[in-house]
């Protein structure tokens, strides 16, 4: 296992802030158990940042944080902010770290707790068991792609227009990732697409054929993305693991969070590599500010703390870390302690806070 680390928290706005809180009680946690010296270094990014450098972003956070091992994210946005220009805009920051770190891998897991089946709305048939990781590609594609604008036709009319566009480069890296993770899994890749339609996924699919030749052992399936959206869910477990494009897999992980019982249950880690091949990652959950519950004290922080766990998992290369973190959460889920998002009718939901210390008492109590 890795040691001496620094780690950047950018805890961000609205819930992102009360779960990075919760976040840190697991890494303190974790840095004295097994004298790991983590360096936490807490930055500012998004709203937060705006209000007080003007940016949501400045140079000095984003360098201080490309020197770091890992950033950890809350999230960021929310009402305040949401008249800005484009570029001034807190998601901006966010969106500037993913392109200027070069993240181009965002895996997605999604698996389902047996103690929350009852909190999905789908039958708990056909999500017990579900195990599924989403592999999406996250700095190029429509969000990046150039000219985007809203230009003025004539008087009372515009035209908003954004580029869809991937190069043989970009799918490739990301395809290579797909297989490499899927060889270390079941040996099963489903690439989403819409190739029929869109000549940018025509070119994904051809090269993620071309990439599985290096993969004989990989069973690969395409599917288009409309397909795939009703057969994340009518049947989620044909899946396990699936690689696409950025807007895809942006939208089908928020899907597959259903699945999972709540939006606050999903973890994120995002990969890149640096020239001399060192590895870059930021951690973050799936879900955004929450700006409707934030500073109630009752956002979910499971996804944050499930986030942490793929830090230990792939910057500390301590893969039991990773399972000790789920196993303490999973047994929190069994005992019956929920937050409101994933409680039945009926039951007390416990505070963000008090959620994290329950998962820090289970950690405590292990005997490692
Ligand atoms: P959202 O994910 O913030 O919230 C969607 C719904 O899920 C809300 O009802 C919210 O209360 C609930 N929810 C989300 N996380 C939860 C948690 N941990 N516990 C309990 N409930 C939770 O999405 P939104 O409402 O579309 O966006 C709000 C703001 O967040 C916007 O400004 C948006 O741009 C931003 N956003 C940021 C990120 C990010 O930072 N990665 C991602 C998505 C959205």
């Amino acid at each position: 296992m890795k040691k001496n680390l620094n780690i950047s928290i950018l805890p961000g706005d609205g819930i992102g802030k009360e779960i990075s809180q919760e976040a840190m009680k697991i890494i303190n946690w974790a840095s004295k158990k097994f004298d790991l010296s983590i360096k936490l270094k807490e930055e500012y990014v998004g709203g937060v940042s705006i209000d007080i450098f003007g940016t949501p972003l400045s140079e000095e956070t984003l360098k201080r944080i490309k020197q770091s091992d890992a950033i950890i994210l809350g999230a960021v946005g929310g009402p305040k902010w949401e008249n800005l220009e484009f570029e001034k805009r807190p998601e901006r920051g966010l969106l500037k770290i993913r392109k200027e770190l070069d993240l181009f891998a965002n895996l997605r897991p999604a698996f389902v707790f047996d103690p929350l089946l009852d909190a999905s709305s789908l039958k708990p048939e056909i999500i017990k068991g579900l195990d599924i990781l989403i592999i999406r590609e996250l700095t190029s594609g429509i969000y990046f792609g150039e000219p985007r604008g809203i230009k003025k036709i004539d008087k009372n009319n515009f035209k908003g227009f954004n580029t869809l566009s991937y190069t043989t480069f970009e799918i490739e890296r990301i395809a290579n990732i797909a297989f490499d993770t899927a060889m270390k899994r079941s040996k099963k890749l489903c690439s989403i697409d819409k190739a029929n339609v869109l000549e940018a996924t025509e070119l994904w699919r051809e090269v993620v054929n071309k990439t599985s030749k290096k993969y004989p052992e990989v069973e690969v399936s395409h599917m288009y993305v409309d397909n795939a959206a009703m057969q994340l869910v009518r049947n989620p477990k044909q899946f396990d693991v699936i690689v696409t494009t950025n807007m895809f897999g942006d939208i089908l992980s928020d899907c597959a969070s259903m699945l999972t019982g709540s939006l606050g249950m999903l973890p994120s880690a995002s990969l890149g590599f640096s020239k001399n091949g060192k590895q870059k990652a930021m951690y973050e959950p799936v879900h955004g500010s929450a700006p409707d519950i934030a500073g109630k004290g009752i956002s979910n922080p499971l996804a944050m703390i499930l986030s942490v766990a793929m830090m230990f998992k792939y910057t500390f290369e301590n893969q039991s870390l990773y399972e000790l973190i789920n196993k303490a959460v999973n047994s929190v889920l069994s005992k019956g302690y929920r937050t409101k998002d994933i409680s039945s009718k009926g039951t007390q939901p416990v505070s963000t806070f008090e959620m994290g210390d329950l998962v820090l008492k289970e950690l405590s109590n292990e005997k490692i």
